[in-house]
């Protein structure tokens, strides 16, 4: 992608999806390449994601890249060494409306901005800033995760744990991916289907 742009030109990536989805190992394997191109590359993620690392973006493959925390999208363009080339940015979506000025000041003074993060929350809702991202992006990626409940490609975070907040930072099962047709906003009453079972033995 983008591989015809020449000169320092900035632009903006946003790769986007549910929960599972492959975001973070996309954002890893990006970053990796373009420090393989031997760009300078830097990675911020937001304070509130310090489930697996605080040093480390990590997928839930373990796929790992070092990276650097802020409690901002501000605080991005203080910490940031104005010698980087191309900025990587995951969970996104944990660091609010000032992303996109921040974002868009990244790619108009020259740097490759790629980003991670959900594009919909456990409702079902566009989930803050990911959708204005999206307008101001070069390159937009939408990533499915695997349905849990039936096993079709899944564009939703289905929430598990019963609560009316915005944010519940993903502890072990409080989440899982949906399809469309099984998504449930907030907690799930579907009964369960066969894909769910247990595999027996015979069925290898
Ligand atoms: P995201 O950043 O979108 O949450 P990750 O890149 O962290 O996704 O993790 C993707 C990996 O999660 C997959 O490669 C797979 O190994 C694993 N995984 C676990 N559950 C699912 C699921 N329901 N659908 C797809 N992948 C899943
Ligand atoms: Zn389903």
């Amino acid at each position: 992608m983008m591989e015809v742009m020449h000169g320092s030109m900035g632009w903006i990536e946003v790769v986007c999806g549910p929960m599972f989805s492959g975001k973070s190992e996309e954002l890893i394997r990006r970053l990796r390449r373009a420090k393989i191109a031997r760009k300078r590359v830097e990675v911020f993620k937001p304070q509130l994601d310090d489930r697996y690392s605080k040093d480390e973006i990590v997928s839930h493959s373990d796929a790992r890249l070092k990276s650097e925390v802020v409690g901002s999208a501000a605080e991005i363009l203080q910490r940031l060494d104005w010698r980087t080339q191309v900025v990587g940015i995951d969970e996104a979506n944990f660091l609010g409306e000032g992303l996109v000025a921040v974002a868009s000041q990244l790619a108009d003074s020259g740097k490759q901005v790629l980003i991670a993060g959900l594009d919909t929350d456990y409702m079902g809702r566009p989930f803050a800033p990911i959708p204005e991202l999206l307008c101001l992006a070069e390159s937009i990626t939408k990533t499915l995760a695997i349905c849990m409940r039936c096993g079709n490609p899944a564009k939703h975070t289905q929430r598990l744990v019963d609560s009316g907040d915005l944010i519940v930072v993903g502890a072990m099962g409080a989440y899982e991916a949906r399809c469309r047709r099984c998504f449930e906003p907030g907690v799930p009453k579907q009964e369960l289907l066969p894909f769910t079972r247990p595999r027996t033995a015979e069925q290898g």
